[in-house]
């Protein structure tokens, strides 16, 4: 089906979002006809409200074992290497021309601009000097493949005929910005093995209300989820809101507990360690001091209603002083600020998830140019996958990742002849 006048191919791209603007950028450099097709009236709408309206754009670091997959960690691991950290920023900086800055105390780089539609406008005027055409407010309804290739039916315009398809349709968080499951519903009905899905990066709630008085109150907590043999521990900004918990900490470790709760899994348990100090250094903060009390103490090392709260829990007198504390007291509370359970009995789900778990297994994609290993000329890419990785710049590194990969692919005149474009496979054991 490629363009017999021209003989170039003909890629259709489904999703102007982070990995489907980068697919076409690619696609259309790789001398393909590109149509990047978006259902909303501007696409890129999480670029716009991510990092709090600045784009978190990339990690300062890259730790592939942050990533969370049902599907093989080899695998990952060969598509996060695929477009090292260097070259994305080089790409961004010097071809977009946004200038990037680091913020080493969060590890997080962002544009100079500190504005995330520059990110947007950027990639999507850059895809357009590519050659790509963008078709805004335009609704894919299905694909489905045809002799020669694919066939792109649109809601409501005449279907559009392709050599090969990128699904950049997202996931299924934050419905408003335009991801609406399509993605992972066409990839379903075309055979692919589904990894379940699930909200990620979520606030948690607390229908008991134990700690609702303490809204507002932000602190520097290390988190441990547990349930079954899922597990992850963050060390981050926590935040008390009127329903529960949030923050960096608490959602780089919603997943465990969100999956749990949909596996109807009890054993589930949120531990907290309240600050830096462990059980040595809590016995030694407790060690009778004049007068003081034991609120005194604690209060010292956090926000005093936190202090006062976390006393109320481990059952021990506030006015106590410290010479005066028992054993037990004292073991009592540094279990309580150390290991403390953290009561939560749901989560915000994909309303508020800034990523969707689960999706296309890794295993039905070539790991070099994320074309379906059942559908050749269909190619994957961004939050459909099973993949994501906490906060901090990552899930866009997967999105830049994915969508380069697959827009060289799919772009060129085959796509098993675009990996020699992407750097060899490294061996399994690294
Ligand atoms: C509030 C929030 C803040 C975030 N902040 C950060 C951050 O700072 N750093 C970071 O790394 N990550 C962040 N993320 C995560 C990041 O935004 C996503 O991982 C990333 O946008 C996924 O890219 P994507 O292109 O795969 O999907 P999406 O960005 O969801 O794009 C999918 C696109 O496909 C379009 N589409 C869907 N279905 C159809 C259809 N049937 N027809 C046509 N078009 C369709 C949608 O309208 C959308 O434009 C944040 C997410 C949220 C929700």
């Amino acid at each position: 089906m490629t363009d017999p006048a021209r003989g170039r191919r003909r890629i259709v791209v489904i999703g102007a979002g982070a990995a489907g603007t980068m697919a076409a950028i690619f696609a259309a450099t790789a001398g393909a006809e590109v149509t990047l097709i978006e259902r909303t009236k501007d696409g890129g709408r999480k670029i716009l409200i991510s990092g709090g309206g600045r784009c978190n754009i990339l990690p300062m670091v890259v730790d592939e074992s942050r990533f969370v997959t049902d599907s093989s960690v080899n695998t990952l691991r060969r598509i996060v290497r695929s477009w090292p950290l260097a070259e994305q920023r080089q790409f961004f900086e010097r071809d977009l021309g946004i200038p990037l800055v680091d913020e080493p105390e969060a590890l997080k780089v962002f544009p100079a601009s500190h504005k995330a539609r520059d990110v947007r406008d950027g990639l999507l005027a850059y895809a357009t000097g590519a050659g790509v055409q963008v078709r805004m407010n335009t609704h894919v309804r299905d694909i489905a493949p045809t002799r020669n290739g694919w066939q792109v039916t649109l809601t409501d315009a005449p279907p559009l005929a392709a050599d090969a398809v990128i699904i950049a349709c997202g996931g299924l968080s934050v419905p408003n910005t335009g991801s609406e499951g399509k993605g992972l519903d066409v990839a379903r009905a075309l055979g692919h093995t589904m990894h379940p899905t699930y909200a990620a990066l979520t606030p948690l709630t607390d229908g008991s209300g134990a700690f609702a008085s303490l809204a507002g109150i932000a602190l520097t907590v290390t988190l441990t989820a547990k349930a079954g043999h899922r597990t992850a521990q963050a060390t981050g900004g926590f935040l008390f809101t009127h329903h529960g918990y949030s923050g960096p900490s608490v959602l780089d470790v919603s997943h465990v507990l969100v999956r749990a709760r949909a596996e109807g899994d009890a054993t589930a348990r949120l531990q907290v360690q309240w600050t830096a100090l462990d059980d040595a250094q809590w016995e030694l903060a407790l060690k009778p001091h004049g007068a003081r009390t034991v609120t005194g103490a604690v209060r010292a090392e956090m926000p005093e209603r936190l202090a006062d709260a976390l006393l109320g829990v481990a059952n021990v007198d506030p006015t106590r002083s410290l010479a005066d504390l028992r054993r037990e007291e004292r073991l009592r509370l540094i279990d309580t600020l150390v290991r403390g359970v953290l009561p939560c009995t749901g989560d915000e789900g994909y309303k508020k998830a800034e990523v969707t778990g689960g999706g296309v297994s890794l295993a039905e994609v070539n790991s070099r140019t994320m074309e379906s290993r059942r559908h050749p000329g269909l190619f994957f890419c961004g939050e459909v996958l099973d993949a994501f990785g906490p906060i901090g710049g990552y899930n866009f590194y997967w999105a830049w990742a994915t969508g380069r990969a697959a827009g060289i692919a799919a772009g060129s005149a085959a796509g098993s002849a675009a990996a020699e474009l992407l750097p060899p496979e490294p061996p399994e054991s690294v």
